[in-house]
């Protein structure tokens, strides 16, 4: 892609002389008629600060700005043959992790001598001397909590079922989520070396998700493996490399880096670590970059084999250090023009998140609900029942209904059978409601995302005291709880 020189100064707003002096200042000799490319023009661009300052003063659209400006789409010409990036999902139990270690260690041959594998959240192994890199989080949660924040990283899936075991609803789960992203799978048929192997009823069971193997007509990639002998690795990753081929994964490795955060946390002695998967361009030691609502410049990377390295291509992930704060998983990386920028687009993506945060403003509980009807932050109070009997949950939501007065609707959202699940506190966190029980109790893992989550959980034996509470809350009062 490229723009006339005439062109960019018109939608820039400034003098074409000025635009060809700063083109001189690069070493680009151009004239007014003459194309330039899109990273010239860029540059060119920020040197006015355009897109930064003039366009989008809104911070509203600093994530859309910040792609537009760094995550440009490439020439077709500039791309080059990438490594496809892999993720292992399925059931608990049928070896996802295994399988990951299996595929570590036969490349061990390969691997430079006094390599030790560190864990940087993703790794690179080489067959046929080409590379493929796996995340080394298996399980669809951490697949789709990135794919809930917009990261797509991944290019292919392996789907580990069990031999021994079949077809479970966490394998179903997993099916669903790639195929819901739109990532080819390769199933991995697991623990075949076990006596009760029964590779067969895996693929019966499969065709009726659509996974239907090549020798029975479909176009599904089937391999058996052992995560415990190692037969089978070879053939997966091999495997992997033919789908790969299919998809022609393709970067352009010659450009500012973009990325995506993979994992991060605070190290006591060297501050803020984090890995990227770069995806697009190369990441030098010394760039400046910006991710999430923080920014750095790249002191240094060190890479799977923990060994210090200087570039990062496409499809290398790479631990980082350098960054002010803490990224979060998910984040995109971008390279950006120099330390300056980076401060600059960091500190307005930090008041971003401020005043994000501001507003999202408290959570609802039944202690702060009648300052919070009062201040006209709420105006509905959302309600999930969870009961022992299904009875209770008409009973209550009744109950709930004729509570609603002109300043506050009582609307409960959500009713089922059975313990104050994880999935519970989710649903209430996204949708600012409070979570009452009857002759159930949450479980511990719910306990504590509720905890963090800040969601306000009750639990009542008597429907009458459900009710009188919630009442006194919304008329401010109800005695507080200690
Ligand atoms: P994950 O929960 O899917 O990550 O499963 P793990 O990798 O933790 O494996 C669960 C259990 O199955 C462990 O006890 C493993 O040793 C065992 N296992 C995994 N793969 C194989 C295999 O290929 N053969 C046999 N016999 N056991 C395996």
């Amino acid at each position: 892609e490229s723009v006339q020189v005439k062109e960019l100064a018109e939608k820039l707003g400034v003098q074409v002389s000025d635009v060809i002096t700063k083109l001189i200042g690069l070493g680009v000799m151009a004239t007014l008629n003459q194309e330039i490319d899109y990273d010239t023009a860029s540059i060119i661009a920020a040197e006015y600060e355009y897109a930064v300052e003039g366009e989008v003063s809104d911070i509203e659209n600093m994530e859309e700005l910040l792609e537009q400006t760094y995550n440009y789409v490439d020439d077709e010409a500039d791309l080059k043959s990438r490594p496809p990036v892999v993720t292992v999902m399925g059931h608990v139990d049928h070896g996802k992790t295994s399988l990951l270690d299996a595929i570590r260690n036969t490349n061990v041959t390969n691997k430079e001598a006094g390599g030790i594998t560190q864990h940087i959240g993703a790794s690179t192994v080489k067959i046929n001397n080409e590379k493929i890199v796996f995340l080394d989080t298996p399980g669809h949660e951490a697949f789709t909590s990135m794919r809930a924040r917009g990261a797509q990283i991944t290019d292919v899936a392996i789907l580990v079922v069990a031999a021994d075991d079949g077809v479970m609803p966490q394998t179903v789960e997993a099916i669903n989520h790639s195929k819901a992203a739109g990532v080819p799978i390769i199933v991995a048929v697991n623990k075949i070396d076990k006596p009760a192997a029964n590779p067969d009823k895996v693929k019966q069971e499969l065709t009726e998700y659509g996974l239907v193997p090549e020798d029975w007509g479909g176009d599904t990639i089937f391999v058996n493996v052992s995560a415990k002998t190692g037969e089978g690795i070879e053939d997966i990753l091999e495997m992997i490399l033919l789908v790969a081929e299919v998809q022609e994964l393709k970067a352009n490795p010659n450009r500012r880096a973009v990325g995506t955060i993979i994992e991060a946390k605070l190290d006591k002695g060297r501050g803020a670590v984090a890995t990227v998967l770069v995806q697009k361009g190369t990441l030098s030691v010394g760039d400046a970059i910006i991710t999430g609502k923080t920014y750095g410049r790249v002191r240094a990377m060190i890479d799977d084999k923990g060994k210090k390295i200087k570039k990062a291509g496409p499809s290398t992930p790479v631990e980082i250090i350098g960054l002010s704060e803490v990224p979060e998983s998910g984040d995109r990386m971008y390279m950006v023009e120099d330390d300056k920028k980076a401060r600059y687009l960091g500190e307005k993506m930090k008041g971003k998140h401020r005043d994000a945060k501001m507003k999202e403003g408290q959570k609802v509980s039944l202690d702060n609900l009648f300052d919070t009807i009062q201040d006209g932050q709420v105006k509905e109070l959302n309600i999930i029942v969870k009961a022992d009997v299904r009875g209770t949950i008409e009973a209550i939501k009744q109950s709930l209904l004729k509570l609603s007065n002109e300043e506050v609707r009582v609307n409960p959202i959500h009713g089922g059978v059975g313990a104050i699940t994880e999935s519970d506190i989710m649903l209430a966190s996204a949708s600012n409601a409070i979570v009452i029980g009857f002759n159930v109790r949450p479980t511990n893992n719910a306990m504590e995302i509720a905890s963090s989550e800040e969601v306000d959980v009750r639990t009542y034996r008597v429907i009458y005291n459900a009710i009188e509470d919630i009442k006194a809350a919304i008329d401010g009062m109800l005695e507080p709880e200690y």
